[in-house]
């Protein structure tokens, strides 16, 4: 192993021959119909009609439900979902590029049913589910004729998951559910909810007697699970296989969540840009001012780097696996976090007044931003996994002097000119000459 090796854990730099950074011609026609789609149907909705996608009011459900049809139509319903898991089998990279529209309206994400918590929900079904339970609840949810919610962090602690303490009792044919879980996003409106016990991932339909849930957060819920009983097989995947589960629903979420955060952070980007051309300030338009330049430069080079993050990310996926691109999903995680701050927040500044108010997107983009960096599990964990999965691939180097110690590497590199310098005196007093000016501190 050499004990220099960037970017060790990720896929081998042999690979990586083959960059090519066009979206073949077919799946671009498919992209090109969903922005002309979500700027002429979602925004629309979403702006008239806010929550219609999610509602089960039938009259909501009637603006709703065409859309969904019309996505449908195209094979682009449910694009998350590969193949083998009963989905269209279009991979992580094309998902990144339909997701980089979607991030920026509100409810396109459910209109195309790729939507949060669901999503995770179902990957877990379609890798860990019997034959049974994906008739019971996998097809139900790819077909929004019921939703999910998934229960794991707890009131106690979210980021260590030994401190869970929510435990499932294996009594006669039934499991007895004990626990209290926090945050629970869209707890509340689910019809079943996925229950990390320490003990096992289980599937509680939300009227099972016992769940309680609380008033408050209003979309994040606090439950409390009193003795819930669910038959046997509402245990998915192993008996103490709750950790794995969870990692994949995970794993597989992060990415997805970057991949909106694109969208997100180049609708800042395209209000910032255009605000700037757009208004003068002492004598000129915004955008000839230099800091403002700076702001907008700046925003430039995040935003196409969190980018090619996602989409190398993706294709890591698509060519190996999840499990192969975790490191690089932690990175998407913090990155994504980090970008929508900086950006949203010199977007909003450069507005003045108007991006303080609710007035424009960018307020609510910005508070969003410390969300980012708690949801899916906090920054500082993921900083972790990355630097402890990178230094796998590195060795300490013996000694007191690092590898790359000139002194020591030039010693070592005249040993093949030994003969050469020892032959010619005007040669080796040249090469002396050079290696001093060549290291003007000495
Ligand atoms: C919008 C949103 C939606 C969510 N949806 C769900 C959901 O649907 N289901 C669900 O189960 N949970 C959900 N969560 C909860 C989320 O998973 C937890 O908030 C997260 O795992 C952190 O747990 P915590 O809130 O208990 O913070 P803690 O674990 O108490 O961490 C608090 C702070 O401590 C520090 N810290 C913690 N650990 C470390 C460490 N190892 N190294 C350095 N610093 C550390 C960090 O600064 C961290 O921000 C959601 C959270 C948000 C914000």
């Amino acid at each position: 192993m050499r004990s220099v090796q960037p970017g060790a854990r990720g896929p081998p730099w042999e690979d990586a021959v083959a960059w090519d950074f066009s979206t073949e011609p077919q799946f671009q026609e498919q992209l090109d119909w969903v922005d002309e789609f979500c700027r002429s149907e979602v925004e629309p909705l979403d702006l008239v009609f806010p929550g219609a996608a999610y509602s089960r009011d039938p009259k909501a459900r009637a603006l709703a439900d065409p859309l969904k049809q019309q996505v449908k139509d195209r094979g682009l319903w449910a694009l998350f979902l590969d193949s083998e898991l009963g989905g269209p089998g279009f991979g992580q990279l094309k998902l990144a590029l339909l997701n980089e529209i979607l991030g920026r309206y509100r409810s396109a994400p459910v209109i195309f049913g790729t939507a949060a918590p669901d999503t995770g929900n179902m990957e877990m079904l379609a890798a860990y589910g019997t034959e049974d339970q994906k008739r019971r609840w996998l097809y139900p949810l790819m077909n929004q004729e019921i939703f999910s919610a998934f229960s794991m962090t707890e009131p106690q602690g979210g980021s260590d998951p030994s401190l869970f303490q929510t435990h499932a009792t294996r009594d006669g044919d039934e499991w007895v559910i004990s626990g209290e879980k926090w945050f629970t996003s869209a707890g509340a409106r689910a019809d079943i909810i996925f229950v990390m016990c320490t003990n096992g991932m289980f599937v509680v339909p939300r009227q099972t007697p016992g769940v309680e849930i609380g008033e408050y957060p209003a979309l994040h819920n606090h439950i409390r699970y009193n003795d819930v009983r669910v038959p046997l097989d509402h245990l998915l995947g192993p008996e103490d296989g709750a950790k794995v589960l969870a990692q994949r629903r995970l794993g597989g979420g992060r990415i997805h969540h970057a991949m909106r955060t694109v969208a997100q952070v180049r609708l800042a980007f395209d209000i910032m840009c255009e605000r700037v051309l757009s208004r003068e300030s002492h004598g000129k338009v915004i955008a000839e001012h230099q800091m403002v330049q700076e702001a907008i430069a700046d925003s430039y080079a995040e935003i196409n780097m969190l980018r090619l993050l996602v989409l190398w990310t993706a294709w890591t996926i698509d060519n190996s696996s999840t499990r192969q691109a975790r490191t690089q999903i932690a990175a998407c995680k913090y990155t994504c976090a980090k970008v929508l701050r900086e950006v949203s927040y010199r977007a909003l500044h450069i507005m003045g007044s108007l991006g303080t108010t609710n007035l424009t997107p960018l307020q609510a983009m910005w508070v969003s931003a410390p969300t980012m960096a708690i949801a899916d599990g906090v920054d500082e964990v993921h900083k972790v996994t990355v630097a402890r999965n990178v230094l796998k691939g590195y060795q300490p180097h013996p000694g007191v002097w690092p590898s790359e110690y000139i002194p020591a590497k030039r010693e070592q590199a005249r040993k093949k000119y030994a003969s050469l310098l020892a032959a010619d005196p005007e040669l080796a007093a040249w090469a002396d000459r050079a290696s001093r000016s060549a290291m003007p501190w000495t």
